[in-house]
């Protein structure tokens, strides 16, 4: 019989590259995705995959909802990537983020403890919960200390699935991982928004981008090959939490400078803090500018974390680097631009 996935998030980045990977090892793959008046599947349908999906209607705050989706589907795996996903919207929205990125977590393991506790789970938890960071690289033992309503919420999560494996025996897996980035990345985060702005630049279709803190550090690894993590962390004999990261860290100022020079654009630095800005060699013009309006009521400055557990005891690597990356993001974005299709 056909192993049986269930993927919270089926409409986001995660979820559209994890739903192919395991479409490819022969999985029977069933999508949750949120009630809402025009469901968009851009993603699915950018990997080709809308149709082989099977799409369920389950929503993170209705207990029921997940209880008869359980019951109804009887899955083998389940890999919870929904989430209010965007540290910046967490400072607006705590409690929600707190319910949907926290609390739903402990609604599914009861609810696999009540439906079948062989289930295997998938908790997507994140870097954002090192923070404000209490060691370098960051590993699985490193000390948490979240710096968002979103880090917050997530620690929770983080927490509740350790203990339900401990208390309940349930194969229940936290996977840390880093930032992670691709194509299909959403518009509000800032490697892609540099990229499609970028690309909308080079078309003439916008003249300057803005950003908060550019001093921040990243670990920026490719979705693509962290979604093969969540898979074998689900593949072991016994069920353990895991970092998956590249090891490297870059500033947002560097990605820019990478994202300008992938669009065939070379920047000029000139001013600091607020006043920082990039001019265009070629047409002297600004093109990157500082707004204060996007820097974060509290920041995590440094993140970098170590892959090695990973790697010794999953066999997993990532394989994109990041400069690939980022020229990858920015052909993409390129392509829809000149066909004036930008509108994900
Ligand atoms: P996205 O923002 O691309 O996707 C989030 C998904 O969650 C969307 O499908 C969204 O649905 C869904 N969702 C949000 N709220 C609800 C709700 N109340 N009920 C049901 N579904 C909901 O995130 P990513 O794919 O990038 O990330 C996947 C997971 O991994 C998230 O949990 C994220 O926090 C975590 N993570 C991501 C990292 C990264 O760098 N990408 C790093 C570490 C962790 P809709 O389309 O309707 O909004
Ligand atoms: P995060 O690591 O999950 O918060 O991912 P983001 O891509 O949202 O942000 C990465 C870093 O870029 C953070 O330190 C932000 O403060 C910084 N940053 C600087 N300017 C911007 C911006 O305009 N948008 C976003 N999203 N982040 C920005």
């Amino acid at each position: 019989m056909l192993k049986k996935a269930l993927v919270t998030g089926i409409t986001g980045q995660d979820g559209a590259y994890l739903a192919k990977l395991l479409l490819e090892q022969g999985y029977e793959v069933y999508g949750a995705y949120r009630r809402s008046a025009s469901t968009n599947l851009w993603r699915l349908d950018e990997l080709g995959i809308a149709e082989q999906v099977r799409m369920v209607s389950l929503d993170l705050l209705e207990f029921s909802n997940i209880l008869k989706v359980l019951q109804k589907i009887q899955p083998d795996e389940i890999y919870n990537l929904a989430a209010q996903s965007f540290v910046g919207a967490s400072f607006e929205q705590p409690l929600y983020t707190a319910e949907v990125d926290g609390l739903a977590v402990t609604r599914f393991l009861e609810c696999i403890r009540l439906v079948n506790p062989k289930i295997r789970f998938y908790q997507a938890s994140t870097s954002e919960m090192f923070g404000k960071v209490q060691a370098i690289p960051q590993t699985e033992t490193t000390p948490f200390y979240p710096r968002s309503p979103y880090g917050v919420a997530k620690l929770y999560g983080h927490w509740i699935t350790v203990n339900y494996r401990e208390s309940y025996d349930l194969y229940a897996c936290s996977g840390i991982l880093f930032n992670h980035e691709s194509p299909l990345r959403g518009l509000e985060f800032v490697t892609r928004k540099i990229t499609a702005s970028f690309a909308r630049i080079k078309h003439g279709q916008q003249q300057t981008l803005e950003l908060g803190n550019m001093d921040a550090q990243r670990d920026w690894g490719f979705a693509g090959d962290y979604v093969r993590g969540m898979y074998l962390m689900l593949q072991q004999e016994k069920p353990d939490d895991y970092v998956l990261a590249t090891g490297e860290t870059f500033t947002v100022r560097q990605f820019v400078d990478w994202a300008a020079q992938a669009a065939g654009m070379s920047l000029e630095w000139e001013g600091e803090g607020e006043g920082l800005h990039a001019r265009e060699r070629s047409s002297g013009k600004t093109v990157v500018r500082v707004n204060p309006e996007f820097y974060r009521p509290a920041e995590v400055e440094l993140l970098v974390g170590s892959p090695a557990k990973a790697k010794a005891q999953l066999g997993w690597t990532p394989e994109v680097k990041v400069e690939r990356l980022v020229a990858m993001m920015v052909e993409a974005d390129l392509r829809r631009t000149s066909k004036g299709n930008l509108l994900f």
